[in-house]
């Protein structure tokens, strides 16, 4: 176990350091104050290797990875991150795999002044989960359940990049060039939208990022808020990558249903599109109106050039390796 004890050391010497940790890497626990009219959001992800992760990926991705999926549940909320933990477990000593691990793990950390305060380490098989948490003020929680009929439905970024990556990575698609690049960097360096998930907090009425795919996770707005959606495939955002990579048809299919994008699906009432375009400005991120929210509760239809458009993989995406 000696050599375990070293690895929480190994991490308690670099990343960012914040004025709000009073105790961090080191004690038994950490000690950290919340700001004065800020509510407390806190999540949890586990990745563990060959489910949530291949079994080859990059040191530098998985840890990568790990912190973004969670700073991106943050976003989803409409937190500020601030503090993350980890617990790693790992079936040995490897040192050039931890340093690549903590160059992943303090790229997010540093791009987003988050401080990793603690965490244990443990001989297992490989797994690492992480707890994130973040500041909203009181009321400002960007929730799935609070949609109404009528509200428009928007998505950051591009959609099925991710899924089409981790193809190319599975021999399941072929692709070449600069754009197979780009695919396989969606997947294992995907973009939290935080600066989105806080410009929206008061604007947006539900929000919910996209980990399983589009249609799975819509579904989630439209079952929480009592809800149905009218979706227009032909207005996806798809990237140049992903459309030079794989058929018109084949691009819609990844962006419906292929998971590991985390960009966020949000809603915005008709009298709120203005202030939405304003403060998306100051983000730099582009947002998609892809669709509407209908009355017909649970009914999710999709449409292409205005005609009905049934998907091929209509439940969305589940584990497959
Ligand atoms: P304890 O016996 O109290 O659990 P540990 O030896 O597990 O203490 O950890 C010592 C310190 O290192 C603690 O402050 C713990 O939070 C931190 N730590 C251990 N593992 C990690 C890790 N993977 N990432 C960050 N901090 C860690
Ligand atoms: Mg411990």
């Amino acid at each position: 176990m000696k050599e375990f004890d070293l690895i929480g050391r190994y991490f308690s010497n670099s990343g960012h350091k914040r004025k709000d940790v009073v105790i961090g890497i080191g004690d038994d626990c950490a000690v950290t104050t919340v700001p004065e009219n800020q509510q407390l959001a806190v999540t949890t992800d586990t990745l563990v290797s060959g489910v949530h992760f291949l079994n080859n990926a990059p040191a530098k991705s998985v840890a990568y990875k790990a912190v973004a999926v969670n700073l991106s549940d943050l976003a989803a909320m409409g937190a500020e991150p601030a503090w993350i933990s980890l617990s790693l477990s790992l079936p040995e000593v490897d040192e050039t795999w931890l340093d690549d691990f903590a160059a992943g793990l303090y790229e997010l950390t540093q791009y987003y002044s988050v401080e990793l305060i603690g965490g244990d380490t443990v001989k297992g098989p490989m797994a690492l989960t992480i707890t994130a948490q973040g500041f909203i003020p009181p009321g400002s929680e960007l929730t799935r359940s609070n949609a109404k009929p009528g509200d428009w439905v928007y998505v950051t970024g591009t959609l099925g990049d991710a899924g089409a990556g981790l193809d190319i990575l599975k021999n399941a698609l072929n692709v070449s060039g600069e754009a197979k690049d780009v695919l396989i960097n969606r997947h294992y360096f995907p973009t939290p939208r935080v600066a989105v998930g806080t410009a929206i907090r008061r604007i947006a009425t539900s929000c919910i990022d996209i980990s399983d795919g589009l249609l799975s996770d819509l579904k989630h707005i439209l079952k929480a808020s009592e809800c149905g959606a009218k979706i227009h495939v032909d207005r996806l955002p798809l990237s140049r990558a992903l459309t030079s990579a794989v058929s018109p048809e084949q691009a819609i299919e990844y962006a419906l249903s292929a998971g590991d994008d985390y960009e966020l699906i949000f809603t915005v009432g008709e009298e709120q599109r203005g202030s939405l375009e304003t403060s998306l400005a100051s983000t730099n991120v582009k947002a998609t109106c892809i669709g509407q929210l209908t009355g017909q509760a649970g009914v999710l239809s999709l449409m292409h050039n205005n005609e009905k458009f049934t998907p091929q993989n209509p439940s969305g995406y589940e584990h497959s390796f």
